[in-house]
C-alpha cells in the first residue's frame, strides 16, 4: 500500500488583464513515491474502501448552514459509486470535517484511516456565503472525489499539459509561497498511477482550473462545477453496484452475497497477487461442499482471460481462481471467505491491462448459486509500450531522412531505452552499410536515438518535438537511382530486449 496524502492550500485569485479566475489549488503531499521502472502488480485502487461501505461523516465544527451544504452536495458521488455518506451528529465518523483550517483539503481514500481520530481527515475553507451554489458544489464535489480515493486529473500521466514553467513556478511561489520543488510535485509532475480517469479529461472535477498563459500553446481549462461523463463512469467502476447476475436457479440453496473486498499486491506462498474475500449468506447447504470461485476477464473486451497451464483454471479453460467451503449450518454466515489469484497465473505478460473479475458460488453440482457484479482493476507487468507509429520526411537541405517516432511508453521511467530506424530494400533485405557509420552489429544500415522516459506513462512526440531520428542520405550506400525503399522503428529497453516494432513504411529515394 502507498500512501498518498493530500494537504492545504490557500485560497488564490488568479488575475490576468482581462479575466478573474478562481484558483483553488489543493496540495497532494505523498509520504512515499511509487517505484520507478518496470513494475508488477495492481496499480490503482490502493486506497479505496470496500464497495458498498457506509462511510460515516463527522463534522468537528462548522455551522448547521456549512453542514447541510456539505450534506446536499457529497452525495453527488452516490448516484454513481455504491457508497453512502452516513453523516453522523454524534461520535466521530471515519470521515472528520472542519471548516476552521486553511484551504480545502482531503486525505486520499482509506489513508484516512492513518489519520488520528481527533483530528480532520478533510478540510473545507471555502464554504462561505460569498460563494456561489456553483462553487460550493464545485469544491465539496473535489474533496469528497479525494475521499474516495481520486487523484488530481491534471497530473493524470497522459495529460501533457505543455506548461510554460517560469510563469507557472513564479505564480505560485509569489501567490502560494511554494518553493519550487513543491510547485514540480504538486504542478508538473504526473501520477505514476493514476486514480484519475484513464483517458486524461480535462471537464473533470478533479481537474484544476489552468489559464492560457500557464501554457506554452494557450493551452487552458476552466474551473469545472460537476462530475463529468469520464468521472461517473470511473467512480462507478471503482465502486460497483453489486448487480447479482440472476441465471437460472437450478439449485435449492441459496446466497446473499455481501461485502466483496479484493486485497491487491500481496504475497501469499512466495507469489504475488491479489486476494479475493467475499461475505455472504447462504441457506439450505448444511453440510454441503461447495465451491466460491473468482473468474477473470479483459475489461475492454469483456473476454474471459484463457488459461494455458491449466493451472488456476475452470473447468472450460478460463482463467479462474476457487476454493470450497462447507456450510456447517442450515444457514451459515461466511466473513472474508478468500481465493488467492497469483498474477503469473493471470498469463498476460508484460503490458498494462484493464481488467475485471466476478465471484460467483455453486453448489456440490457445481450449479450456479448466485454471482456478484463485476470488480475493475488495473494490473501492469514490464515495460509497456502498444504501438509505434512513425512520420518521416526528406530534408534536402541537409541531405537526410528525418524520423519521429510517436509513442507512449510505460512504466520505463528512468531506464535508458534506444529508438533504432532500420533500412530496407523494396524486397525487404537490410540496405548493408559500407563505412561502419550508423550501423548495426550485423552491419544493416540504421539510425539510433537514446532516450530516457520522464514519467512512469511518457508521451513521445505527441504533440511537440521530443526527439527525430536522423539519416543522412550517403549513408544509404546506394548507387546513382531510383529506388523504392523502407524503414522501421523497433524500441528497444536498456538491455537491447525489443520493446516494439513499427510496421514498415515505403519510401522512395533518388541517388543523384
Ligand atoms: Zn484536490
Amino acid at each position: 500500500m502507498i500512501p498518498i496524502r493530500h494537504s492545504f492550500t490557500a485560497i488564490v485569485f488568479l488575475i490576468s488583464a482581462y479575466t478573474q479566475a478562481q484558483v483553488q489549488p489543493c496540495i497532494d503531499v505523498r509520504t512515499t513515491r511509487r517505484n520507478t521502472g518496470a513494475g508488477q502488480g495492481v496499480y490503482d485502487f490502493n486506497n479505496k474502501w470496500t464497495p458498498g461501505a457506509t462511510l460515516k461523516v463527522s463534522f468537528m465544527n462548522g455551522s448547521d448552514w456549512q453542514k447541510e451544504k456539505v450534506k446536499q452536495y457529497a452525495i453527488g458521488w452516490c448516484r454513481f459509486a455504491n457508497v453512502k455518506f452516513d453523516f453522523i451528529s454524534q461520535g466521530l465518523g471515519e470521515i472528520r470535517i472542519s471548516f476552521d483550517k486553511k484551504g480545502s483539503y482531503s486525505y486520499i481514500g482509506t489513508e484516512a484511516r492513518n489519520r488520528n481520530a481527533n483530528e480532520e481527515t478533510m478540510n473545507l475553507g471555502w464554504i462561505e456565503n460569498s460563494k456561489t451554489d456553483a462553487q460550493l458544489k464545485s469544491v465539496i464535489l473535489h474533496e469528497f472525489g479525494h475521499t474516495l480515493g481520486l487523484l488530481h486529473e491534471h497530473m493524470n500521466p497522459l495529460s501533457n499539459i505543455k506548461w510554460n514553467k517560469d510563469v507557472v513556478y513564479a505564480y505560485y511561489m509569489q501567490y502560494q509561497g511554494w518553493k519550487k520543488e513543491m510547485v514540480d510535485q504538486q504542478v508538473f509532475d504526473r501520477y505514476s498511477v493514476t486514480m484519475t480517469n484513464k483517458s486524461y479529461d480535462p471537464k473533470s472535477i478533479m481537474h484544476y482550473p489552468v489559464s492560457a498563459n500557464f501554457t506554452l500553446d494557450g493551452y487552458s481549462v476552466g474551473a469545472n462545477y460537476d462530475l463529468s461523463e469520464s468521472d461517473k463512469k470511473l467512480i462507478a467502476e471503482l465502486y460497483p453496484f453489486n448487480k447479482e447476475v440472476s441465471l437460472e436457479n437450478k439449485t435449492t440453496l441459496w446466497s446473499k452475497l455481501q461485502d466483496l473486498n479484493i486485497e491487491y499486491n500481496i504475497t501469499e506462498n512466495g507469489k504475488l497477487g491479489m486476494k479475493i474475500k467475499q461475505n455472504f449468506l447462504i441457506y439450505n447447504a448444511q453440510n454441503s461442499k461447495c465451491i466460491m470461485a473468482v473468474y477473470f476477464y479483459n475489461a475492454d473486451d469483456g473476454k474471459a482471460l484463457e488459461d494455458n497451464d491449466g493451472i488456476q483454471a475452470s473447468a472450460d479453460g478460463k482463467v479462474a481462481a476457487y476454493t470450497t467451503f462447507t456450510p456447517a449450518y442450515q444457514n451459515t454466515q461466511f466473513n472474508d471467505l478468500s481465493v488467492f489469484m497469483p498474477y503469473d497465473e493471470l498469463e498476460l505478460g508484460n503490458g498494462i491491462f484493464r481488467l475485471k473479475c466476478y465471484v460467483a458460488l455453486f453448489d456440490p453440482n457445481l450449479k450456479v448459486i448466485t454471482s456478484s457484479g463485476y470488480q475493475y482493476f488495473t494490473y501492469s507487468n514490464g515495460i509497456n509500450c502498444k504501438e509505434v507509429k512513425v512520420q518521416s520526411q526528406y530534408d534536402d537541405t541537409n541531405q537526410r531522412v528525418v524520423i519521429t517516432p510517436v509513442f507512449t511508453i510505460e512504466n520505463a521511467k528512468g531506464v535508458a531505452c534506444h529508438a533504432v530506424a532500420y533500412f530496407y530494400d523494396e524486397r525487404g533485405i537490410p540496405l548493408k552499410d559500407l563505412n561502419n557509420q550508423y550501423v548495426t552489429r550485423d552491419g544493416t544500415v540504421s539510425s539510433t536515438v537514446d532516450f530516457t522516459p520522464g514519467y512512469s506513462t511518457t508521451l513521445y512526440n505527441n504533440s511537440q518535438v521530443d526527439f527525430k531520428i536522423y539519416l543522412p542520405y550517403s549513408e544509404l550506400h546506394l548507387l546513382k537511382g531510383s529506388y523504392k525503399l523502407q524503414y522501421k522503428v523497433v524500441l528497444f529497453d536498456d538491455k537491447w530486449n525489443t520493446i516494439v516494432n513499427s510496421p514498415l513504411y515505403n519510401f522512395s529515394f533518388t541517388q543523384n
